[in-house]
């Protein structure tokens, strides 16, 4: 049997001919991952469709539950590691791992789709242009993206890795919601991620509340997780 079946090089060559019932998650390493929140598991897959790497933090046994707390987080170079106030993303990632850690068992799924899909240094050309008064939306659409290039197959591909068909999602995100739906995913319960708003980045929210449905201002204050960046430099 040759080592690389076509189904698992099929991303080289740029065709994608696996059927939908496929998974396109192909589990690559498992290790033990400590961080200031907890401990996880961190598992890598790579996306058999397009070769790209994405992480699963897992934390207790969530496929014990019958629908477990679930972040699904997109990768932000800038908000995640550098704590950049331009956007919510460091936060929201932050209070999702304290959260699952708090609640004892759960998943944050990180995919690795920079920039809603658009990749870093094109994000940061969307910073240029929203220094020049675009917001958000517009500067993506000004650069000839879509306003939201993020694909959520994989994400669900790996909760079904997981032995995870049953989700509590942590977001803000209607869309999000709506995508891990099509692909699959039963979402019981969508559970805020309150982020108070800085200066820096009001604009920015504002955008994603008026342009793309993103819900911060949630009367259903069941489960919520409210944080602020205060509570992310004190952590
Ligand atoms: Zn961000």
């Amino acid at each position: 049997m040759s080592k690389i079946s076509a189904g698992t090089n099929s991303w080289i060559s740029g065709v994608d001919n696996r059927l939908d019932t496929e998974s396109t998650a192909q589990r690559v390493a498992k290790v033990a991952m400590p961080t200031e929140h907890g401990m996880f598991s961190m598992i890598g897959y790579r996306n058999l469709a397009d070769g790209s790497e994405h992480l699963a933090l897992v934390h207790g046994e969530p496929a014990s539950r019958p629908s477990p707390l679930v972040r699904v987080h997109s990768e932000c170079f800038t908000g995640d590691v550098l704590g950049s106030l331009r956007c919510d993303c460091g936060p929201q990632l932050d209070g999702a791992l304290r959260a699952i850690v708090a609640e004892g068992a759960g998943v944050v799924v990180y995919l690795r789709q920079e920039g809603r899909g658009i990749g870093l240094l094109n994000k940061l050309r969307a910073y240029e242009l929203q220094e020049r008064g675009f917001d958000t939306v517009e500067a993506n659409l000004a650069l000839g993206f879509v306003e939201d290039g993020r694909d959520y197959r994989i994400g669900a591909d790996m909760l079904r890795d997981l032995g995870i068909s049953s989700i509590r999602l942590l977001s803000n995100n209607p869309e999000k919601l709506s995508a891990l739906s099509s692909h699959g995913i039963t979402v019981s319960e969508r559970v805020p991620l309150v982020i108070q708003p800085v200066p820096e980045n009001r604009r920015y929210m504002e955008t994603k509340e008026r342009k793309m449905g993103h819900l911060y201002r949630l009367g259903d204050s069941r489960g919520l997780v409210s944080l602020s960046f205060e509570d992310r430099k004190a952590s």
